[in-house]
């Protein structure tokens, strides 16, 4: 991941007030001289009077002083009950039932699910079960066979995966070996009236949808995340790609409902199917979000899918706001979330 966009990430799980980064590191305020950890609650800051440090150490070295609202030296009892599950689920060498969870970290399975999918965005069996597919993709990524990385996520027979695959790999698990090796990529890049415009394909459907200012960094960013599939370039057969997705951002009436082929965990999924459904024209808020697939309680995680979403535009999060009508963050910068929704707008007039 390049210097900009691991920048970037933080700058969106800031305004995400992504819980589940607070410990991973923390953001200063140059006009303020005060840092915070990620989730805390107070008004955010522009973006290029922000600093990030590793951890409050290094903050205060640099001459910062704690916030009082969010304490970032303390992590609060809540986050330690969660960290404390996810530990415990993490190191688990079998399935870790709610009943014997709760037993463990010491609070009632009532109000360790509720803790823990408010952080998390999913039920602890829910992550279970994303993070053995996560270990099995590393296994793979690694050139593990697909029998050994299957056995060492602890999936007790090769059949529960392929069931699952499809959905949550987007690929089969021979396919995703190695960083989609045996995968066939196509892309291309054009130019956009929001810069270049990098568009990819297996033969089932889009695969990633990304902006950036150069080929060469679009390029390497394609290279990095498939780093084994077999990408070609060829603009000929993006075509019926990549001219649905130039109509929209011109802002000409056109309804996006292009095939994707994209790996995500059930919550994204479930998330990303929700933002298909927003009407060119309108915005909703994480929370409006987060009560249509059912899980009020989850904006921050809402926020996070909509953050982590590989196929700009023909999954429309640039259509989530906050709820006081701010834009939020936007993955590929917020210049370009602005003009997105200010053609769309203008042409459902
Ligand atoms: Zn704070």
């Amino acid at each position: 991941m390049s210097m900009q966009t691991e920048l970037q990430n933080k700058w969106q799980q800031v305004m995400a007030r992504d819980a589940r980064q607070d410990g991973q590191f923390v953001f200063a305020v140059r006009t303020t001289g005060i840092y915070c950890r990620p989730s805390c609650p107070s008004r955010r800051p522009r973006r290029d009077s922000v600093e990030f440090f590793a951890d409050p150490n290094q903050a205060e070295r640099a001459g910062y002083r704690a916030c009082m609202r969010c304490k970032p030296t303390e992590v609060s009892a809540q986050a330690q009950y969660v960290a404390k599950a996810r530990q415990l689920l993490d190191n688990a060498e079998s399935i870790v039932t709610l009943a014997g969870l709760s037993k463990r970290v010491g609070l009632s399975p009532f109000h360790l699910q509720r803790l823990f999918k408010r952080a998390t965005g999913l039920s602890p069996r829910e992550y279970q079960s994303a993070r053995r597919m996560q270990q099995v993709k590393s296994g793979l990524r690694k050139g593990d066979d697909v029998t050994t990385a299957l056995y060492d996520a602890g999936f007790g027979s090769p059949s529960r995966l392929y069931e699952k695959a499809p959905q949550q790999l987007g690929m089969t698990p021979g396919e995703y070996r190695r960083g989609g090796s045996g995968a066939k990529i196509r892309f291309t890049i054009v130019p956009t009236p929001l810069g270049r415009m990098l568009v990819a394909a297996t033969d089932r459907g889009l695969c990633s949808v990304r902006f950036g200012e150069s080929v060469s960094e679009l390029d390497r960013d394609l290279r990095q995340e498939f780093h084994a599939a077999e990408l070609h370039r060829d603009d000929a057969a993006l075509r019926e790609y990549v001219e649905p997705l130039l109509a929209s951002i011109r802002g000409d009436q056109s309804t996006i409902d292009l095939p994707l082929d994209v790996r995500a965990t059930a919550f994204q999924q479930k998330v990303w199917d929700a933002l298909r459904q927003i009407p060119r024209g309108q915005t909703r808020s994480y929370s409006e979000v987060a009560q249509e697939i059912g899980s009020p309680a989850a904006v921050r995680a809402v926020a996070r899918a909509c953050a982590t979403n590989p196929v700009a535009v023909a999954v429309p999060c640039h259509r989530v706001v906050r709820s006081d009508g701010a834009l939020a963050g936007y993955r590929w910068g917020i210049e370009r979330k602005k003009k997105l929704l200010e053609k769309e707008r203008a042409s459902s007039h």
